[in-house]
């Protein structure tokens, strides 16, 4: 199965390396025309802001939307999980979603870089606590109908799903935890 990881700015390698562990075959996406024939797309975590302005030069907004449009799932991570929302609760003037999913998101919910926190996750879909490692996370503050909730972390939205849209906060890629690259892999991928 072949998979894109976005690779304009944050932890695009580490999600390229989870993912063929995984047994996809990923590759790097710099370029739209790169989206051709994957299954599936992976937006890293990073900086949403420079992210935003990156995917805007290259024309990966349209691109992104059309792909998802004729059945390319996504997955966000943390500033990826920003980009995907219908709605940035707090967006400055040139800070555009991709308006995908049906969430509203806060970023910088817990404060700055020094909040920056890990806990271990109860995902229903998983048979044992996933370790969430939180940095500068975003909030899913809210979730429209269809948004099935996968994890909570003290009451606040960290794990959603959308048929073939997957939305976590934190960075599954830095665990060295397999469990929500397959699960993207074997239940978001063709969930469309
Ligand atoms: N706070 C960052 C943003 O707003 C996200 C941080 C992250 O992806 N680890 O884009």
């Amino acid at each position: 199965m072949r998979v894109g990881v976005l690779a304009l700015q944050g932890a695009f390698r580490e999600h390229i390396l989870m993912l063929e562990a995984a047994g996809a075959v990923a590759h790097a996406v710099r370029l739209p025309e790169q989206l051709d024939g994957v299954a599936g797309l992976v937006i890293p975590g990073g900086e949403s802001t420079a992210i935003a302005k990156l995917m805007r030069t290259y024309g990966f907004y349209e691109a992104i939307r059309e792909r998802h449009g004729s059945g390319m799932a996504v997955w966000g991570t943390c500033a990826g999980a920003i980009l995907l929302a219908q709605t940035i609760a707090d967006a400055l003037p040139d800070q555009e979603p991709l308006g995908l999913m049906a969430t509203t998101v806060r970023r910088n919910a817990y404060g700055r870089q020094v909040d920056s926190f890990e806990a271990d996750l109860a995902i229903g879909q998983l048979d044992l606590p996933f370790r969430g490692v939180f940095i500068r996370a975003p909030l899913i503050e809210a979730v429209g109908e269809g948004v099935k909730v996968l994890a909570r972390h003290r009451g606040d939205i960290v794990a959603a799903q959308e048929c073939d849209m997957l939305a976590t906060t934190f960075h599954p890629e830095l665990t060295g935890d397999l469990r929500v690259h397959r699960y993207f892999l074997e239940h978001v991928i063709g969930a469309g």
